[in-house]
C-alpha cells in the first residue's frame, strides 16, 4: 500500500509512547487519523498536533484531519470508535492496535478472580487486539474491501519475560493471533506484528525492576525510528501478510520465524497432498524396447565412456517394483565422477569389474506400471527417482525409492541432487542457524543457487563467488547481498578486506585453489561444508587426490571445522526436503532457475554434461527425454 495523503488510520493507544509516534509518522504523510484512548488531555494532544501536519495536504475538508475519541479498548464502546471513523472518513485503510499495558505487580503477590491485574493486562493486549482486529476486518470489508492491521506484539511475545509472564503471554498470543490471519490477504486484509524489544516509553518505565546490565547487553532501548520505518515498510510491502517483523539493536529488522525455521513445524497443506495424488493420463501400450545410456568403459570424459543401448522393458516388472517414464533427467557435475567409475567400492581394485552400469542419477517421470504388491503407487502418478540409471527412456525402480511430486516439471528435478544438497547440507553438515555471514561458491549454478537463497530464508548476510555477469546478474536477483564475479574481482582480496572477521559457514563446491582461499577466510567456529570439487573432475588424469598441507593446523588455531557432504548418505531425508522445496517453490519464496539452452532426448546427454563442465552453464541443467509427452504434460 503506497502511504500516500487522504488515505486514513485508526491508532489505539495513541495518545503516548509508539503509538503517538505512528500517528505523527502516519500524519507527516497527510494520513487521516482517528487517536483511541483513554488518556483524553494526551490523546487530544496528539490529534491537535496530527491535525496541523494533515491539513498542510488538504484544502476545504469539510471533516477533521484527526479526531480523538476517548474509549478504553476493553469495553465494547471500541466498535463505536470505529463505526465514527468509518462515518468521517469513509473507510479504513490502515488500523493500528497499539494500545497495551504491562502487569505493574509480580504475578505472586496478584489476586485471583475477576479484578487481577494479570487478567486485565491479558484483556487490554490480547482480547481487545482480537477484538479491534475483527471490527477492523469488519470496517474493512464494508468499505474499500481492503486494508492493513498491524497488531503491536513484543519481543516478549517470541522469548519469555521472566518480570511480567502475563504480559509475554498475552503478546506471544497476539502474534500466533495474528500469523494465523495470514489467508485474510485472499480478501485484501493483511495483518501483521510487531515485536520491538525495549522502546523508552512509559510503559517499560512502570517496571522498577528491569536490570540495566541486561538492557545494556542488549543494545539499550530501540530508537523508536526503528519501530516506525518497521510499521511503514508492514503497511508499504504488500507481501507481507500474517507476518511477524522483530526488532532489536543486535540485528535490526527480521522476519520471525525465517521460512526455513518455520518450515521444521509446518504440516503439510491438505492442498498440496490433493495435488501429489494426481494422476497423468498415459498411453496404455507400453513399447517392447527402450533406450538408455550405459558406461560400457571408466573415463571422465563422459561422451567417451558412454553409449546408448536399446534393451527390452522386460514386462511385467518384479512384484514389488514401478515402471517409470522418464520426461526430464538432471544433469550434475559429478556425472563424470560416476561415469569414470569413482562412486563404486571394489575390494579387488578393479572398478573395471562393475562395467556395463546405467548413467544417470535423477529424473522426474509418470509411473508407467506396477509391480503385483504395490498398492501404494498408482500409474499416471507423477514422481521423481534418485537412483542410477535415468538417462534412460523408462526405469524399473523398487517402489520404495520412488518419491511422489507435485508435478513432473524440469524444476522439480532441479529440486532433487541440486536443492536437496543445498538444503540437507546447509541443515545437517554446515548446522546452519540466522544471524551469519554465509559464502557459497559456484552459487550460479544447480546448488549454489539454491545454497544462496537457503541462507537468505533462514536470515542470513549472503556472499557468493561466480564467473560472469550474467551470473552476477542472477545471484542479485536472488538476494545475495555481496556478489563476487571473480572474472571481475580478486576473491581473496574482497574477502580479507570487506569480511575481516571471517565467514561463518561456507558451502564450498570448486575445490584447488578456491577451497584454499575459502579456508583462510573462514571465521573463528567457522563452519566449511566440502561439497565437491568440480574444478578437479576434469584433470588430464581425472580427479586426483588433493593435498592441503597445514589443514589440521589451521583448523585447530580457529577451532574450525572442515564437514564433508554427500547426498547419498542423507536419503532418509530426502522427501522431507523436497517437500520443503517445494513449498518454498509454491509459496513464491524459493526460485528454481533453469538454465536456458535446451537439451532434448539422450543423444544430447552428453553435450549437456561438456556444457555443465563448460562454465557457461546458469542453473541447473536439464534434459527433456520426452518432449512430445512432456510438452503435452506441461499444458495440464
Ligand atoms: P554447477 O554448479 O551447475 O556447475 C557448473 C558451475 O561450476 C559453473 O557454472 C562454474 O561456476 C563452476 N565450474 C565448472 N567447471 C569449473 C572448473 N573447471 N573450475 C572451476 N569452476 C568450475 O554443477 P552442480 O551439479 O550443481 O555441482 C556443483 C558442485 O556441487 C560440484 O562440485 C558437485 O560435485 C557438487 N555436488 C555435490 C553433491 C554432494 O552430495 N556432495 C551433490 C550435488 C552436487 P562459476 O564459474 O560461476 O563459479
Amino acid at each position: 500500500m503506497e502511504l500516500k495523503p487522504g488515505l486514513s488510520a485508526l491508532i489505539t493507544g495513541g495518545a503516548s509512547g509508539i503509538g503517538k509516534a505512528l500517528c505523527l509518522a502516519l500524519a507527516e504523510r497527510g494520513i487521516f487519523i482517528t487517536v483511541v484512548d483513554y488518556s483524553e488531555e494526551k490523546g487530544k494532544q496528539v490529534a491537535a498536533l496530527a491535525e496541523k501536519q494533515i491539513a498542510k495536504f488538504h484544502n476545504n475538508l469539510k471533516f477533521p484531519c484527526a479526531t480523538f475519541i476517548r474509549c478504553d479498548v476493553t469495553n465494547s464502546e471500541v466498535s463505536s470508535a470505529f463505526a465514527k471513523h468509518l462515518a468521517t472518513y469513509g473507510g479504513l485503510d490502515i488500523c493500528i492496535n497499539n494500545a497495551g499495558i504491562g502487569t505493574p505487580i509480580p504475578l505472586h503477590k496478584d489476586q485471583t478472580g475477576g479484578s487481577a491485574q494479570w487478567r486485565r493486562t491479558v484483556n487490554v493486549n490480547l482480547v481487545a487486539v482480537i477484538e479491534c482486529t475483527l471490527l477492523a476486518i469488519q470496517v474493512m470489508k464494508a468499505s474499500k474491501g481492503s486494508g492493513v492491521i498491524i497488531n503491536m506484539g513484543s519481543s516478549a511475545g517470541l522469548y519469555p519475560l521472566f518480570a511480567d509472564p502475563s504480559y509475554s503471554a498475552s503478546k506471544g498470543g497476539v502474534v500466533l493471533f495474528t500469523r494465523s490471519l495470514l489467508p485474510y490477504k485472499r480478501q485484501g486484509i493483511r495483518v501483521n506484528v510487531l515485536c520491538p524489544e525495549f522502546v523508552e516509553t512509559d510503559l517499560v518505565s512502570n517496571y522498577s525492576n528491569i536490570d540495566l546490565k541486561f538492557l545494556t547487553s542488549i543494545g539499550g532501548f530501540i530508537p523508536m525510528e526503528m519501530v516506525i520505518k518497521g510499521a511503514m515498510e508492514l503497511i508499504a510491502d504488500e507481501t507481507k501478510a500474517g507476518s511477524c517483523l522483530w526488532i532489536t539493536n543486535r540485528r535490526g529488522l527480521e522476519y520471525w520465524p525465517t521460512p526455513v525455521e518455520e518450515s521444521k513445524y509446518r504440516i503439510r497443506s491438505p492442498k498440496l497432498e490433493k495435488r501429489s495424488m494426481l494422476t497423468y493420463p498415459l498411453d496404455p501400450k507400453l513399447p517392447q524396447s527402450f533406450e538408455k545410456i550405459v558406461v560400457h568403459t571408466l573415463n571422465h570424459n563422459f561422451r567417451a565412456a558412454t553409449r546408448i543401448l536399446r534393451t527390452t522393458l522386460g514386462l511385467p516388472i518384479k512384484r514389488n517394483h514401478v515402471l517409470v517414464k522418464i520426461l526430464h533427467a538432471g544433469v550434475n557435475a559429478s556425472d563424470v565422477n560416476f561415469s569414470s567409475g569413482r562412486y563404486f567400492s571394489s575390494k579387488s581394485g578393479d572398478l573395471a569389474a562393475n562395467l556395463p552400469f546405467d548413467a544417470g542419477f535423477e529424473a522426474v517421470g509418470i509411473i508407467a506400471a506396477v509391480g503385483d504388491s504395490v498398492d501404494s503407487l498408482k500409474i499416471g502418478t507423477p514422481v521423481a527417482v534418485m537412483t542410477f540409471g535415468s538417462y534412460a527412456e523408462f526405469m524399473t525402480v523398487p517402489s520404495k525409492y520412488i518419491l511422489p511430486v507435485a508435478r513432473p516439471d524440469p524444476e522439480v528435478v532441479a529440486m532433487l541432487t541440486s536443492g536437496l544438497t543445498a538444503s540437507i547440507a546447509l541443515e545437517k553438515a554446515a548446522q546452519m542457524s540466522s544471524g551469519k555471514t554465509v559464502l557459497v561458491t559456484a552459487a550460479a549454478g544447480g546448488t549454489g543457487q539454491f545454497a544462496v537463497q537457503l541462507a537468505k530464508l533462514a536470515g542470513n548476510k549472503v556472499v557468493a563467488t561466480c564467473g560472469g555477469s550474467d551470473k552476477a546478474m542472477l545471484l542479485k536477483k536472488l538476494g545475495v547481498d555481496r556478489v563476487i564475479n571473480y572474472k571481475e574481482e580478486d576473491v581473496k582480496t574482497v574477502l580479507k578486506k570487506e569480511f575481516p572477521k571471517g565467514i561463518d559457514i561456507i558451502y564450498e563446491s570448486v575445490g584447488g585453489e578456491m577451497f584454499n582461499m575459502c579456508l583462510n577466510a573462514l571465521a573463528v567456529y567457522g563452519r566449511l561444508v566440502v561439497i565437491g570439487m568440480i574444478s578437479q573432475y576434469q584433470g588430464e588424469h581425472g580427479w586426483e587426490p588433493s593435498n592441503y598441507p597445514g589443514l589440521c593446523e589451521k583448523l585447530l588455531a580457529k577451532s574450525q571445522t572442515v564437514a564433508g557432504f554427500f547426498l547419498v548418505q542423507y536419503s532418509h531425508l530426502w522427501q522431507q526436503h523436497l517437500d520443503k522445496l517445494f513449498d518454498f517453490y509454491s509459496s513464491g519464496k524459493l526460485k528454481v532457475n533453469m538454465d536456458p539452452r535446451r537439451f532434448v532426448g539422450l543423444r544430447s546427454v552428453s553435450d549437456a554434461v561438456e556444457y555443465l563442465h563448460s562454465g557457461k552453464s546458469i542453473g541447473k541443467v536439464v534434459v527433456c527425454i520426452d518432449p512430445t509427452f512432456s510438452q503435452a504434460i506441461s499444458k495440464m
